[in-house]
């Protein structure tokens, strides 16, 4: 049964490695510790009858969990939750108040004959951790740490992060490859979003903020329409909009190559950006390819060196400008403008990208 489970998170944790870093939409539902009511007649009341008891206090709709803020202490005692099964069969838990507004928006859709579900929705710290071990016992620490989230940093902790699923003429669509062939349908869905207080969470471009990259079907429950108005309207991340970043005008340059097409140079942009966000209270300037010269047998050999058991066979740099922090945050120095920091990235036979080194 663990092997299984194994195989499936891999499947789903390579599938995200294509838009960023550490997987975000491994689906483990764990009823063990919060205030769960179920919902659906194939599902089991399991705790509704102490469920107001044991809520302490209420969770804060606006709470940023992200790759440097974890769940907020104390987040897992008052959340009240629901259990749903999606049309896949799978449990989906999710804090009560995002799963109302979520049955409204999806009511909402479907008079645009937009069907979608719930694939995923939240994941308990502890289901984290199983995951964490899971790949540390098999492929060991240094892959596991690349590739699963860290435990206590991920928005699916909250119960409010919803990744929905999409019904096509009356077939499921739930692979992300699939899923973002249908750009006019998420439009669809995401201009709803607001009015029932949702945002879309992973904005494309905006990846040296939110860590991940575009994900159309990430939605967060904010429980506030004007906030998530504002933060469309204005196509804000909700970092920006709770100022926990400082930002400027970002240039990308990708310059000219013969040796990776366009789309590869922006998934290699993206896996930096996405690195990139985790150097807390940094402000990103401007990233460029640094050219195809970097390839050289020797670059590739160097960063076979630094990753065990890694089979690369081209290499990429980039440079990047960026301005450290007003207060002196230990990584760097202070307020200062750091030119040209390098970022190596490796691809093996499959072709997809790996940030494998970064500095000066
Ligand atoms: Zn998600």
């Amino acid at each position: 049964m663990k092997r299984v489970i194994v195989v499936a998170l891999i499947a789903s944790i390579i599938m995200s490695l294509t838009a960023c870093g550490a997987a975000d939409n491994t689906s483990v539902p764990d009823m063990s510790s919060t205030n769960t009511v179920s919902v659906g007649d194939s599902v089991v009341d399991i705790s509704a009858s102490d469920n107001s008891e044991s809520k302490t206090q209420d969770i804060d709709y606006k709470a940023l969990v992200n790759k440097l803020h974890p769940l907020p202490d104390g987040w897992e005692d008052s959340l009240e939750t629901v259990m749903v099964k999606n049309s896949l069969g799978d449990d989906v838990e999710v804090e009560k108040k995002a799963y109302d507004a979520y049955l409204k928006l999806k009511e909402d859709l479907e008079k645009e004959n937009v069907h979608v579900d719930l694939d995923s929705a939240r994941r308990s710290i502890a289901d984290q951790q199983r995951i964490m071990d899971d790949f540390t016992k098999e492929y060991g620490a240094d892959y596991a740490l690349k590739t699963v989230a860290t435990p206590g940093y991920s928005e699916h902790h909250t119960g409010l992060a919803l990744d929905l699923y999409l019904n096509i003429d009356g077939e499921d669509v739930y692979l992300n490859e699939d899923m973002v062939q249908y750009p006019e349908i998420w439009a669809k869905i995401h201009e709803k979003l607001p009015e029932y207080g949702f945002i879309l969470r992973y904005l494309e471009d905006k990846e040296y903020i939110t860590g991940y990259g575009y994900e159309p079907w990430h939605l967060r429950y904010i429980d506030d329409v004007d906030a998530a108005k504002e933060i469309t309207s204005k196509g804000l991340t909700f970092e920006e909009y709770l100022g926990a970043v400082n930002t400027t005008d970002v240039t990308v340059d990708l310059g000219t190559s013969e040796l990776y097409t366009e789309d590869e140079l922006k998934e290699a942009a993206v896996q930096v950006k996405c690195k990139f966000a985790s150097f807390d209270g940094c402000m990103l300037q401007s990233l460029r390819y640094a050219g195809d010269e970097c390839n050289t047998e020797e670059n590739i050999k160097w960063l076979n060196s630094l990753d065990e058991g890694a089979e690369y066979t081209k290499v990429a740099e980039f440079l990047m400008d960026f301005h450290t922090p007003k207060e002196n945050s230990g990584a760097f120095d202070a307020d200062k403008d750091m030119k040209d920091y390098q970022w190596w990235l490796a691809q093996d036979s499959e072709g997809s990208w790996q940030v494998v080194s970064f500095g000066y």
